[in-house]
């Protein structure tokens, strides 16, 4: 796995493993990460940004209010492995939910 590390960093263009008090190493469970990221990623994919900016659309759309313009499936994906995105989404439905107390 080490070569396949080696071979990663140089297309990232990271510079070698400083140590400790360089930047995060690349290592091996890094490596496994990011290609079962990248095996996922599809050629649509959305950006963070993209879905952070349509999540008022799909909370409207997952309560059959709204429409993403066809983009819900692309967000779902996107949720399905994106912790900050889903965070975000936690985040904005528990606002929505506590403004309906009022
Ligand atoms: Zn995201």
């Amino acid at each position: 796995m080490a070569h396949l590390t080696d071979k990663i960093r140089t297309l990232l263009g990271e510079p070698a493993y400083a140590g400790p008090l360089g930047e995060a190493p690349l290592d091996d469970p890094a490596c496994e990460r990011l290609l079962r990221l990248l095996s996922i990623t599809r050629d649509d994919e959305l950006s963070c940004e993209a879905v952070f900016n349509c999540l008022d659309e799909y909370v409207d759309c997952l309560e059959g209010r709204g429409d993403t313009a066809g983009r819900d499936l692309l967000v779902a994906h996107h949720l399905s492995f994106c912790a900050d995105c889903r965070d975000e989404l936690v985040a904005l439905i528990h606002a929505l939910e506590s403004a309906a107390d009022y």
